[in-house]
């Protein structure tokens, strides 16, 4: 054996040119940090290549916002517990995991969500998809809007275009076409419940292109997503319905995707409790040095920083202020997850449904509450109930500075006094998740597109993660294998 090129003990037979021995650096170990490295393990593999991946995280386990605990035969997530069908990537890495036969669609039955209405659940009418109805009955018949509010949105599909230039924020988009009822009883807690976020501040052009697109191209919301309905119907009909739900997770929780990756990954090469805290350049050796925290060194050819924003401007905040200056001025919220367990007889009334959301104006200590165990099988028990109510959010951030105590039961006067559940909890489980949730402001894409032109000047760096083109799993897994792939091409590393 001999030392040869910049990283590794090379086999003398497989001596190699200084240039030809890469290694790659990924940092963050959270669902976008393990796609980027999973990405660049298969694609080493599949093109034989010399190189090492390095994943370096900061905390001492793998997920980031990702954790499934399991108390007795209650399978609890701690934070998000389903992905995506629709955009293709989170399911096409199961796939090539091996995972397919893990994966479960979401109940067919009780699939109702509800909305907190001056202070009792009424039903989110069949067929309204987060801002528009695409069914006649269930809306005309629903006692969520009122009838003015109906007209209203009715209205819609006789409205021009709107005219507005750049970029607008969500709620002007809704209450310009469909009125505030639409706004206040719906979108926001629905829309702004996904980015835990206040439609006001987020940018639909970075959240909803598609809503924006609509407007665009058939001038009505309405009509246009009806047309969607009918041509999705016309192939349910023809026999080429989806396989899968909407959403979909895993029988072992979402920590299975996690599982699962990381055990692909190259033994040895994964360090936890590695924090690192600043990126250096040498352009003369074309090297990257990263310094941890612990006082640690690691060169590489490439770095993927798949981190939170706010990590990676502090990194690179020495190299490049002016990214690290963008980067940094990317809002985050925080939210939590209160899981309680019941028996079934503990339940005064049935209760059917995936969940249900809270507008603001309900004035509320939960934005939200999940029927987990309705919504998925295998949560709970037979004859138990799991539910998942989440606190906090942009809109409510004092909530989160509450102590364990005073948030279970600000959950449980809720449940009590919409779900009339009275009864102890089997158990609370409470999970914070600070900094979380990246907030698309208006103007949030053209920042991202500032930060890409400018990183670009700078070779072979990528980002990764929530903050910049999407916030779910499968936006996610996209963003570090878009970046995985990048990289390799700006590398152009050569096979054995
Ligand atoms: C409560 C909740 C529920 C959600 N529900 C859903 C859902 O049902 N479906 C869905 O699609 N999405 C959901 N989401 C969104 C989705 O979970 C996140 O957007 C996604 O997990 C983010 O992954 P990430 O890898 O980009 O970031 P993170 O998960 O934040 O991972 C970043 C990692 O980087 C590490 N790190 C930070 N700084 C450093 C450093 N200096 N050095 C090394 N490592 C560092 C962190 O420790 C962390 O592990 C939810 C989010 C939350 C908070």
């Amino acid at each position: 054996m001999v030392v040869k090129g910049r990283w590794q003990v090379v086999p003398e037979k497989r001596q190699l040119p200084i240039s030809m021995n890469r290694r790659i650096i990924v940092a963050g170990g959270g669902i976008s940090g393990l796609a980027a490295a999973y990405r660049l393990t298969e694609l080493s593999r599949e093109r034989n290549l010399e190189m090492e991946i390095l994943l370096l995280e900061a905390s001492h386990r793998l997920g980031g916002n990702i954790a499934t605990e399991r108390v007795g035969e209650f399978l609890v997530e701690a934070g998000p517990d389903s992905f995506i069908t629709e955009k293709p990537w989170a399911l096409r890495l199961c796939e090539r995991l091996g995972l397919t036969s893990r994966l479960i669609s979401t109940s067919t039955t009780n699939q109702n969500i509800y909305v907190v209405h001056e202070g009792s659940l009424r039903l989110l009418p069949e067929g309204f998809f987060l801002l528009a109805p695409t069914r006649l009955w269930p809306f005309i018949q629903t006692p969520l809007f009122s009838w003015k509010g109906k007209l209203r949105i009715a209205c819609e599909l006789f409205l021009p275009r709107g005219s507005i230039d750049g970029d607008e924020s969500l709620a002007s988009f809704v209450r310009r076409r469909f009125g505030s009822e639409v706004l206040e009883r719906v979108a926001q807690p629905l829309i702004g419940g996904i980015y835990a976020a206040d439609p006001e501040q987020l940018s639909l052009s970075a959240t909803m292109p598609r809503f924006l697109e609509m407007e665009r191209t058939r001038r009505s919301v309405i009509w246009a997503m009806w047309s969607e309905q009918r041509q999705r119907s016309g192939k349910q009909r023809a026999g080429s319905g989806a396989r899968w739900s909407l959403f979909v997770t895993l029988a072992g929780g979402m920590q299975e995707l996690v599982d699962s990756i990381s055990a692909r990954l190259p033994t040895g090469n994964v360090h936890l409790g590695t924090e690192i805290t600043g990126l250096n350049w040498d352009s003369g050796k074309k090297i990257w040095t990263a310094t941890t925290s612990g006082n640690e060194r690691f060169n590489a050819d490439g770095v993927i920083l798949a981190l939170p924003a706010y990590n990676a401007a502090q990194i690179l905040s020495a190299l490049d202020p002016q990214v690290a200056q963008e980067l940094g001025a990317i809002p985050y919220s925080s939210a939590g997850t209160v899981s309680l367990a019941y028996r079934l007889g503990d339940l005064p009334r049935g209760i059917n449904g995936f969940g249900f959301v809270v507008p603001a104006a309900e004035s509320r200590s939960i934005i939200a509450c999940t029927f987990s165990s309705i919504k998925y099988a295998g949560r709970a028990p037979a004859g138990h109930l799991l539910l998942r109510a989440f606190v906090g959010g942009a809109m409510q951030p004092q909530l989160l500075k509450q102590d364990d105590y005073t948030m279970e039961n600000g959950v449980r006067r809720e449940l009590a006094d919409l779900l009339a559940i009275k009864a102890e909890p089997l158990f609370c489980r409470i999970h914070r998740h600070t900094g979380s949730m990246p907030q698309y402001h208006v103007g949030h894409r053209e920042r991202i597109e500032r930060i890409e032109t400018h990183l670009a000047k700078l070779p072979a760096l990528a980002l990764a993660g929530n903050a910049y083109h999407g916030v779910g799993i499968a936006d996610c897994i996209h963003s570090g294998e878009e970046a995985a792939e990048r990289m390799l091409q700006q590398l152009k590393i050569r096979t054995v």
